[in-house]
């Protein structure tokens, strides 16, 4: 483990050569995995005429089919390892960008790589908070998050020594800003970690209120996207440098910031991927278009060009950083609304939305804020009967309180936005 963690520092500067080779590698042997072990991918390579020799790198994908994420979120037992199930692993549960709860397996080995790829972000954290480890971290989360769901994996699995650890300390995602504020005076973390749109208007809180904080040497978040002049107020204004990471739960790392933050690296040894046009043609670089990806870490379920739903941009020259990893120069879309609440706050939408898509026999739900209390919640049920629109209410009464007045709708299908996909929280309500 101590290994692997070590390598991270240089793996992003080996010659391109190297990295492509070592991709290259990996996709072989996650192929014939795929191959041998996933149902899905047997039917999917004897329908496309493929056999695991054909799949030398990269390059080679694009004569294959693309998958696309009904077909995983449908039948994800298609795409499950066989034995897998029985090997040490976690099942992660996500909520929120589909409005529908999802979940995914991982191995062991998988999410030890994540673990230590963290790292590879941690170096260019360096640079701001002055040392790699030791250092107090506010993580701005709910219960049940992904991220929660991996620190525990982790941590009932390793004793992680003092100095290369963080000092970490959770505040929900759900609290108040005030609280969140006076959190963060009393704990002086180095770093604040969290959602882009909750961290976003937080700051933006703090900034326009003339609060007094006690300020983080840089902010950093992953997930879902923080608002541009969100930012431009908390690097500007605040004078807090904010770094990000690009992550999926089909790709636990794809890409992260590093100091420079003139895009997002690509961690090309753990992930393979392409930017397509809506006819499945290669996009140059500088120009936008959607991103598959192939995780090349996971055994457990294989994950293997997938269309992630993201619209991104290639970057077009070197980082001035001197890392060889390539650069997603710009990410669009995950832009999922706040909740506004009394006193000019806003939550994050994960802090409701977990609720609502765990109650039994909702397939999909959003939210729609018409009011600071006004709320419409449009459902998908799973069938006719046993829909239990009480207990959706009493999901958003435990967070947003009693005052909240709640109607449900039932509906056959969500609208999609003109990119395709389903915003969870609209919210009505503008700051005043
Ligand atoms: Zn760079």
């Amino acid at each position: 483990m101590a290994r692997c963690c070590l390598g991270e520092g240089s793996v992003a500067y080996l010659p391109v050569e190297q990295l492509l080779a070592r991709q290259s590698k990996r996709l072989q042997a996650l192929f014939r995995h795929a191959w041998r072990h996933v149902p899905y991918y047997r039917d999917w390579m004897a329908a496309a005429g493929a056999e695991p020799g054909d799949l030398r790198c990269a390059a080679d994908l694009r004569r294959l089919p693309l998958i696309d994420k009904l077909a995983l979120t449908v039948e994800p037992e298609r795409f499950a390892a066989d034995g897998y199930e029985r090997r040490d692993g976690l099942t992660l549960l996500s909520s929120g960008t589909s409005g529908r709860r999802r979940s995914f397996r991982y191995d062991a080995p998988a999410l030890f790589e994540a673990l230590s790829a963290g790292r590879r972000q941690r170096l260019a954290l360096r640079h701001f908070v002055g040392r790699e480890a030791g250092y107090r971290e506010a993580v701005f989360n709910r219960e049940g998050s992904v991220g929660q769901q991996l620190r525990r994996f982790w941590e009932d699995r390793m004793i992680t020594p003092r100095r290369i650890d963080l000092v970490r300390r959770p505040f929900s995602a759900s609290a108040r800003f005030e609280d969140l504020l006076a959190g963060v005076n009393e704990f002086h973390p180095q770093v604040v970690r969290g959602y882009g749109t909750h961290l976003g208007a937080f700051f933006r809180w703090v900034w326009e209120t003339g609060q007094r904080i006690d300020t983080p040497r840089a902010i950093t978040y992953g997930a879902d996207a923080m608002p541009k002049a969100d930012r431009q107020i908390i690097e500007r204004e605040l004078g807090i440098p904010v770094l990000s990471s690009y992550q999926a739960v089909e790709a636990l790392r794809i890409g992260f910031q590093c100091e420079a933050r003139s895009g997002f690296h690509i961690s090309v040894d753990q992930v393979a991927v392409r930017v397509i046009d809506p006819e499945g043609r290669d996009v140059a670089p500088g120009q936008r278009g959607e991103l598959v990806i192939t995780n090349l870490t996971n055994y457990a379920m294989p994950v293997i060009h997938y269309r992630l739903g993201d619209l991104v941009t290639l970057g077009t020259g070197p980082c001035p950083c001197g890392r060889t990893f390539p650069l997603i120069s710009d990410i669009d879309g995950r832009l999922d609304d706040l909740i506004a609440r009394p006193g000019g706050t806003w939550i994050h939408a994960l802090a409701v939305l977990a609720g609502l898509q765990a109650v039994p026999g909702v397939r999909q739900v959003q939210v729609i804020q018409e009011d600071l209390e006004d709320f419409r919640l449009r459902v998908v049920w799973a069938r006719a009967s046993g829909q239990d629109p009480v207990r959706l209410r009493s999901c958003m009464a435990a967070v947003l309180g009693d005052s909240a007045h709640v109607r449900v709708e039932p509906v056959e299908v969500l609208e999609q936005e003109p990119s395709g996909k389903v915003k969870t929280v609209i919210c009505k309500v503008r700051q005043p």
